[in-house]
């Protein structure tokens, strides 16, 4: 096969200079078969290798980069300790300085005498003055352009059998002559932005300009990093809008009534009277109801912001029109809460709500299924089982699914399949930052409950060092002897029977420490009765000290609890310790929050804690934790299908995420029904398919 350039982006790999048919095989296998697919993989960082000094101007102890020619080449091994030296006199007319490598004299095989050098490293003085240990190296070679090796170094990540080093010369090779690369944008909107066309801004990763702006190459905003983050953005959003626009075209073949005996009842089940958000967000969703599409809105909400009543009352306009309505909880605890008020508040009206989780013994949860499939359970509150394969409904009108952000896309999905086109409503209390939202669910309506009910004074949150843990329990010492309920949450570190182990610890230091207090223990490992009976005797106020691990978090209800303990607190995300907050302050008594930092934190992980003493927003905080620990980390994302960008930074590059949902959402309203460019459709796909679901499309 010949090698070398010119290269097409669609050529295989094994046609570039440098890399072999085994290699091109192992790399297939990391999923890079082209030209174009190397030229996706980005260096992650830059060295500064501009400025080569003369050699003679080299000073021990200042890193320097320099160039010169190999004169001779010497091998000696060491008796003492039996290494291998490598010696390159290396001369550039300034001055001749040793290069020595140790143990690495295979090296030799590439530095004959004649070859040129280049040197990146910290000199030292050695038996013959100034010399060079084991530094960076570029070896040039016949014809090469010194402009290569002298300007900014591309650092990148392994991959597959290329060492970053290889990786290098092969990019090198590749970029050097490369020919025509499509650009999948849409040329206008490209020069509407002012954007490099995609060659120019790969290669200007790959081998960035001489004068590249230093701070824009590290904060990944350069004209280039822009345009690519954009177009990475672009082509998810116009698969959201493709499939918003694509659901809004299908019909739910009825649309609901909402008549005055409907009115009279939901006014009767309503225990107190609504806030203004809850309110405004109700008439959003009833809007969409009595519509002959299928909703899909997204319920954002703080903690505590009163969420469930308003599902309830979207609950009871499907079932008032002779549908079904699920709603799935990530946790059995949550299920049963839900289930228990649902059914408190859904007794005077007359309907039976039904409950199957994995907890229930295997009667019963046949029983709620052939009551699910036949159409009698109106209304089915549940956890994962609800997606069951076992699971059917006669007709399923509206799915309602609790802390959103705890499930997957996909399960989504599953259980929105299980009906026909029905409604969805997704609530996440996990204040969702803007951004992220945009490319989680910028497919969704979305609805904001930004007010609380009245009657909540502000939780007063202080962070402790662990060195004040003796103080704390002092100052614990006295909340109980306010009749003051606590919550207690110690992270389980380890998975599985470790982290168990530590819960345990956690009950048994605590009881032993207040004799006298009645104290329980509820984690996820136990079996759910248990756990059921621990949280309910909390709840009843017959314990008054509740340890936990984080699987309190998500939405339970105790009002009389109002105090709560967070040990290590630095070992959570900022999020997750705003949703562990919103445990207390929920009956009208002032609240408070204790963030104990782990033994040895300090710094940055002790001052991210004061984030949370300083705002009680959810939102401002979601900003806050998103910017600290990036989107994947940020309060279990991760697994919700967040999708995995090369270049796009959701903190970095919030400008290009807005320009490109702005341009996507108005080229598919453009469209209309005609629809959008196949290629463009496809380069969608292509990216994102699996997430978004498309396939249908077209
Ligand atoms: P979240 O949005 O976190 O799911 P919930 O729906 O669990 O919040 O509501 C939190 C608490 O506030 C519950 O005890 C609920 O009964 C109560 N609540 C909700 N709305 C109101 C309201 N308008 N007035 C008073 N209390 C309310
Ligand atoms: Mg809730």
């Amino acid at each position: 096969m010949r090698k070398g350039p010119p290269y097409l982006p669609a050529d295989a790999v094994v046609r570039v200079r440098g890399i072999g048919p085994s290699w091109a095989a192992e790399l297939a296998e990391k999923g890079v078969q082209t030209v174009a697919d190397l030229l996706d993989h980005l260096p992650f960082r830059y060295e500064d290798r501009r400025r080569p000094r003369p050699l003679a101007e080299l000073r021990p102890g200042e890193l320097a980069t320099a160039m010169g020619l190999v004169t001779s080449l010497n091998r000696v091994r060491t008796r003492r300790r039996g290494m291998e030296m490598l010696t390159a006199l290396v001369d550039d007319g300034t001055a001749a300085i040793p290069v020595v490598f140790f143990n690495r004299s295979y090296l030799g095989d590439f530095m004959a005498p004649g070859v040129r050098l280049l040197v990146h490293g910290v000199p030292r003085w050695g038996k013959r003055g100034v010399e060079l240990h084991n530094p960076e190296f570029d070896i040039l070679k016949e014809g090469d352009d010194p402009a290569l090796v002298t300007g900014w170094m591309p650092v990148y990540e392994k991959l597959g059998p290329l060492s970053p080093r290889r990786m290098r010369a092969a990019l090198r090779e590749v970029t050097q002559g490369v020919g025509e690369l499509p650009d999948p944008l849409p040329a206008a909107l490209v020069a509407a932005r002012g954007f490099p066309p995609r060659r120019e801004a790969l290669l200007a990763l790959h081998r960035p300009a001489h004068d590249a702006d230093d701070r824009e190459l590290e904060s990944r905003r350069t004209p280039a990093h822009r345009r690519l983050a954009y177009e990475e953005f672009f082509f998810l959003e116009l698969g959201l809008a493709i499939r918003r626009q694509r659901r809004q075209r299908e019909r739910r073949g009825t649309h609901y009534v909402i008549d005055d005996a409907l009115r009279a009842k939901l006014a009767a089940v309503l225990p107190f009277t609504l806030t203004n958000a809850q309110t405004r967000v109700l008439e959003e969703i009833l809007a969409d109801l009595v519509t002959e599409w299928p909703m899909n809105r997204l319920l954002l909400g703080d903690v505590g912001s009163g969420k469930t009543i308003v599902a309830l009352r979207a609950i009871l306009v499907a079932v008032h029109n002779g549908r079904q309505a699920a709603l799935m909880a990530p946790t059995e605890i949550l299920a049963h809460q839900h289930a228990k008020n649902l059914q408190r508040i859904l007794l005077p009206a007359g309907l039976k709500v039904d409950l199957l989780t994995a907890g229930l013994p295997a009667a019963k949860q046949r029983e709620v299924r052939e009551r699910t499939a036949t159409g009698q359970a109106k209304v089915v509150v549940g956890t994962h089982s609800l997606i069951s394969e076992k699971v059917a409904f006669a007709r399923l009108g509206l799915v309602v699914i609790d802390e959103q952000h705890r499930f997957g896309v996909v399960q989504r999905a599953d259980l929105v399949g299980k009906g026909q086109s029905p409604d969805v409503l997704v609530m996440s209390a996990t204040p969702i930052p803007r951004t992220l939202a945009m490319v989680m669910y910028g497919d969704l309506d979305v609805s904001i409950v930004d007010e609380k009910p009245p009657g909540r004074p502000p939780i007063r949150t202080v962070v402790r060092g662990h060195d004040q843990r003796e103080r704390v329990m002092e100052g614990l010492a006295r909340a109980l002897a306010e009749k003051r309920q606590v919550y207690v949450v110690r992270p389980a570190v380890e998975e599985g029977s470790a982290g168990l182990k530590a819960a345990e610890a956690g009950l048994a230091e605590y009881r032993a420490r207040f004799p006298g207090t009645a104290v329980a223990l509820v984690h996820g490992k136990m079996p759910a009765a248990e756990r059921q009976a621990n949280l309910e005797a909390f709840a009843a106020g017959t314990v008054q000290i509740l340890v936990a691990t984080t699987v309190i978090e998500v939405g339970i209800d105790v009002a009389g609890a109002s105090v709560i303990v967070v040990e290590d607190a630095d070992r959570f995300g900022l999020a997750q310790l705003h949703q562990l907050r919103g445990r207390v302050g929920r009956g009208g008594v002032r609240s408070y929050c204790v963030l104990v930092a782990s033994d040895g934190a300090e710094g940055e992980a002790l001052a991210r804690l004061h984030v949370l003493e300083q705002t009680g927003d959810g939102f401002r905080v979601a900003e806050k934790d998103l910017e600290l620990r990036g989107p994947g980390e940020f309060a279990g994302t991760a697994q919700s299908g967040l999708p995995g960008f090369h270049v796009a930074d959701l903190v970095r590059h919030q400008e290009q995420l807005l320009a490109a949902r702005e341009d996507a959402f108005a080229l598919v309203e453009r469209a209309g029904a005609g629809g959008v460019d196949r290629a463009l459709v496809d380069e969608a796909l292509r990216r994102y398919g699996d997430r978004l679901k498309l396939v249908e499309i077209g």
